[in-house]
């Protein structure tokens, strides 16, 4: 059995990269997918343009199952294959589509009556099946069972003569969550839905432009970020804007009235090193800590010290928030490092069975006896999916016999699936549900002194600064902000 404890959190999501005008597009790519890796595991891909010698663009791609540094373990193929001055690149994780078909594996590309076309996709389509139908009932043909694959469709059946107009015209028909990277022959584009679901971030980099999922794909580059795609805009670099510095930016005809930003970017997903939605995301992450300190404090008893510790590495920053605000509210207390991770386990073989369930959790984390035993100790995490790794690991750290174990969640309890491009398990999986979100009765499983989550409220509260009522919250209260499929299935069409 082969156990991907990558997924024992939500995982996410994809992340996209372009970049146009620099001689080492394809390598500068690699980099970027390398910074994105932890926007999804499975597979990725980069697609260059060139320009043959009878002057003709031409698409060159590498796609693979693995990590970045797997996927393009060969470097000479950014010498040999991947030439050109422009590329896109992608790596995915699949929300929609069979993650077990390499022909999922992004980005597309197809060649249609205005030349060459290539897609990389963040997010998840709400209307995809609809388009799909229609789209197979009027005679397409479907090469992959990716929801991204019918912007590829809308596009190269628009009877518009000029692209832009063709793209913006197949993106006011979807609905849903999406920023995308496209390339066509003379063109790097960049697209966000209306709600601003996923980030997506511009910079510049000696000439040439980048648009990517998050601000560390260009950090790693010494680039220089410009600013964020904003919601239901499409910008475009080609040969002018290189010349004049000016990006074109055009606007969906269609708009949500509302920005609704991923709030779990904030709390989970994005590095927090990342700028997204006009803010970093380190600072977000300790005002959850911050919030989650002042509403649901662990206090010490006499002259003791509380030791606060985060479940690594997602939960580092929140842990400094917390303990920070601790200590200001007059709690004795010390941030320690009481949980190692392991950051080499890939994907690991397990055999079935309870007991060999526990090794998973073991294979990724220990503890750190000396710093926990006889302790208070506050265990800081950002979120509970299934609920079965979190007893696990509380069950791991009562082996170092602290005196008593507090575990601190810094987002709300997840009651609903996500249909924006967040994979969590069904709704009868979720960990709050199996137990009607009775935070006592899930303390009491999960075998801790004592549970607190943050509220919905103190939650918004923590990213006010982003503008409270900017987020989308639907996986913690149900309320999506746009029209769903409640029945929605993955994996429906099996190619
Ligand atoms: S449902 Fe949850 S994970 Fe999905 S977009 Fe909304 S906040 Fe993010």
């Amino acid at each position: 059995m082969q156990l991907n404890l990558q997924r024992e959190k939500p995982t996410c999501n994809c992340g996209v990269f372009g970049i146009y005008g620099s001689a080492n597009a394809s390598l500068e790519t690699y980099y970027g997918l390398h910074a994105l890796q932890h926007r999804g595991q499975e597979a990725c891909g980069i697609i260059t343009k060139n320009i043959s010698s009878k002057g003709n663009p031409h698409f060159s791609v590498h796609k693979g199952e693995g990590l970045v540094t797997e996927v393009f373990d060969d470097h000479t193929i950014f010498q040999n294959k991947l030439i050109g001055n422009a590329a896109i690149g992608h790596n995915r994780y699949s929300t929609t589509g069979s993650a077990q078909s390499s022909k999922n594996i992004q980005p597309f590309i197809v060649n249609y009556r205005l030349g060459n076309l290539a897609v990389a996709h963040n997010g998840n389509l709400t209307n995809e099946k609809l388009i799909r139908e229609e789209l197979v009932n009027e005679g397409s043909i479907f090469q992959t069972t990716s929801d991204t694959e019918v912007i590829l469709h809308l596009i190269a059946r628009s009877r518009l003569n000029d692209q832009i107009e063709q793209v913006k015209e197949a993106i006011e028909k979807i609905e849903g969550a999406f920023s995308l990277v496209l390339m066509t022959d003379t063109k790097l584009i960049g697209a966000r839905d209306s709600h601003g679901f996923r980030p997506l971030v511009i910079a510049k980099l000696n000439g040439a432009y980048i648009i990517a999922s998050e601000t560390c794909a260009f950090d790693i580059l010494s680039a220089e970020f410009i600013r964020e795609v904003q919601p239901g805009e499409i910008v475009v670099i080609d040969d002018e804007v290189l010349k004049t510095g000016i990006i074109k930016s055009y606007h969906l005809s269609q708009k949500s009235e509302k920005k609704h930003h991923c709030i779990f970017e904030y709390i989970y997903f994005s590095r927090p090193d990342s700028f997204i939605f006009g803010h970093n995301v380190d600072k977000m992450r300790r005002r959850l800590g911050k919030v989650l300190a002042i509403n649901h404090p662990v206090h010490n008893e006499g002259d003791e010290k509380v030791i606060v510790i985060s479940v690594p590495d997602s939960s580092n920053t929140t842990a400094l928030g917390y303990q920070t605000q601790l200590e200001k509210l007059g709690v004795n207390c010390k941030l320690e490092i009481g949980l190692i991770r392991s950051h080499y386990i890939g994907r690991t073989f397990i055999q079935p069975g309870q007991a060999n369930r526990e090794i998973g959790v073991k294979i990724k984390f220990n503890t750190v006896k000396g710093v926990l035993e006889g302790r208070t100790v506050v265990l800081v995490d950002d979120s509970i999916v299934r609920g079965t790794t979190s007893k696990q690991l509380v069950k791991l750290i009562r082996e170092a016999n602290p005196k008593s174990i507090h575990l601190r969640i810094s987002s709300s309890p997840i009651t609903h699936p996500c249909f924006y491009g967040m994979d969590f398990p069904s709704k009868e999986e979720l960990f709050a549900n199996n137990f009607n979100s009775n935070i006592e009765e899930m303390g009491k499983y999960l075998g801790v002194d004592s549970l607190e989550y943050l509220t919905n409220d103190e939650m918004l509260e923590a990213v006010s600064e982003a503008g409270k009522d900017n987020f989308c919250y639907a996986c913690f209260s149900g309320k999506y902000p746009t029209k769903v499929d409640l029945n929605f299935k993955k994996e429906i069409y099996e190619i």
